[in-house]
């Protein structure tokens, strides 16, 4: 008699979590992938809490990386920028959590890695700026534009992990 109320209880309180939780695209670039820094790279995200829902290697097009750069294609470096996404594989992914695309930043370090605090991605493993090693998404309005650039729906996997209820309580 009890356990209708209190799983419709509990599911409203999933449905409320899950409305809060935020995504952001991530890419290892080619010379992230090339110098293997993986698993590295993926479990600095994972071991902050933060949930992978999609992965993918890819060796995108020329064309597609200037749709990926397009805000920057006015910059002396695009031409050499686009030529060297995709002059490789890159992995693509897009991780979820509370504050993901604001802490992933944090988590990657400045722009050029000579100004990345130590400790971050690019303050620890990368020593310049054409060859930063990971990109990611800068607000909410870009990661939704990347996540949808370099995925289909489909390939978005949404599950609740065993270590959810740890992570937030
Ligand atoms: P971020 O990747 O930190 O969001 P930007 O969006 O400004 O930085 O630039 C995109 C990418 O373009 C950088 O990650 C870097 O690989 C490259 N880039 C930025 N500035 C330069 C530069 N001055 N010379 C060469 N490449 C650059």
């Amino acid at each position: 008699v009890l356990a209708l109320p209190v799983a419709a209880y509990m599911l409203q309180g999933q449905e409320a979590h899950a409305a809060e939780m935020e995504r952001t695209f991530i890419a290892i670039k080619p010379d992230g992938v090339q110098r293997g820094l993986i698993a590295e790279i993926v479990s600095r995200f994972e071991r902050k809490g933060f949930k992978l829902v999609a992965i993918k290697l890819v060796v995108p097009s020329k064309e597609f990386a200037q749709k990926h750069y397009h805000d920057l294609k006015e910059r002396p470096f695009f031409n050499g920028l686009c030529e060297f996404l995709s002059s490789g594989p890159v992995l693509a992914m897009v991780w979820e959590g509370e504050g993901v695309i604001k802490y992933g930043r944090k988590l990657i370090g400045a722009t050029d890695p000579q100004k990345s605090e130590p400790g971050t991605i690019r303050g620890d493993l990368a020593v310049v700026v054409g060859r930063n090693i990971i990109h990611g998404s800068d607000g909410p309005e870009t990661a939704k534009d990347e996540i949808n650039l370099w995925f289909k729906p489909q390939e978005l996997v949404s599950y609740t992990s065993n270590a959810e209820k740890w992570v937030y309580g």
